[in-house]
């Protein structure tokens, strides 16, 4: 009877081990399985990323391309500033007129205005935006300047488009700036000197009209 049930015993442990040896087993499987399954899923999304770093990769190389072909082809065009040079006389391109207009007054306003741009220019279509002046009248009247020797151009692309920075050389003397000088209308003018008695150091007349212009010229500046 005894020996009966340790055989049954032992069976049962048997059947245990092997039960759990296949319990083990199938865990294996299934987290082999699992990790299968995520590892592809993984590969899959890193295709895909891939496909989509290198499709972004052509649309960038073909706008590039495009661009350059772009810059190239606007290198290579010739500004109506350059057919005008070449066609033109210089007696022609200083004599430009336009209408109905004072040139010498604007040849003048237009060097005063560059010149308050200094050494850092200003763009020819942004000034004649300004001037409210066609391309044609300003590109003209550029080229009018450059010959008298008012100003340079410098020839520059654009946001792909070729145009000109103008820089001032040579500022205009306007007599509008001593137009109101007391020295004008002195009656003791022919007196004045530097060292005599009656001279500009001591003079309550200039040092007056030299404040106001001072300040004229500071209110202008800060409309
Ligand atoms: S500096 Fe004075 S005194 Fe001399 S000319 Fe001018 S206004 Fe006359």
């Amino acid at each position: 009877m005894v020996k009966k049930e340790i055989t049954s015993a032992a069976k049962l442990k048997k059947e245990l081990e092997e039960a759990k040896a296949e319990l083990v087993s199938r865990n294996k499987k299934l987290k082999l399985s699992v990790k299968t399954e995520a590892k592809k899923k993984v590969d899959k999304k890193k295709e895909e990323t891939k496909k989509k770093v290198e499709a972004k990769k052509k649309v960038e190389e073909a706008k590039k391309k495009e661009e350059e072909a772009k810059k190239k082809e606007e290198e290579a065009k010739i500004t109506q500033e350059e057919i005008w040079e070449e066609q033109l006389t210089e007696e022609e391109i200083i004599g430009f007129q336009i209408d109905k207009t004072d040139m010498d007054k604007l040849v003048n306003r237009i060097t005063e205005m560059i010149a308050g741009y200094e050494t850092k220019g200003i763009l020819q279509n942004i000034l004649w935006r300004k001037l409210k002046l066609s391309s044609r009248d300003g590109s003209r009247l550029a080229l009018k300047l450059e010959k008298l020797g008012n100003i340079t151009r410098e020839k520059i692309l654009e946001n792909g488009r070729w145009t000109y920075l103008l820089l001032i050389k040579k500022i205009p003397i306007s007599t509008k700036s001593i137009e109101n000088a007391p020295c004008l209308v002195c009656p003791v003018e022919g007196k004045c000197s530097t060292d005599g008695e009656t001279s500009p150091k001591t003079c309550v007349y200039i040092e007056d009209w030299v404040l106001t212009e001072l300040k004229t010229k500071k209110r202008h500046e800060t409309n």
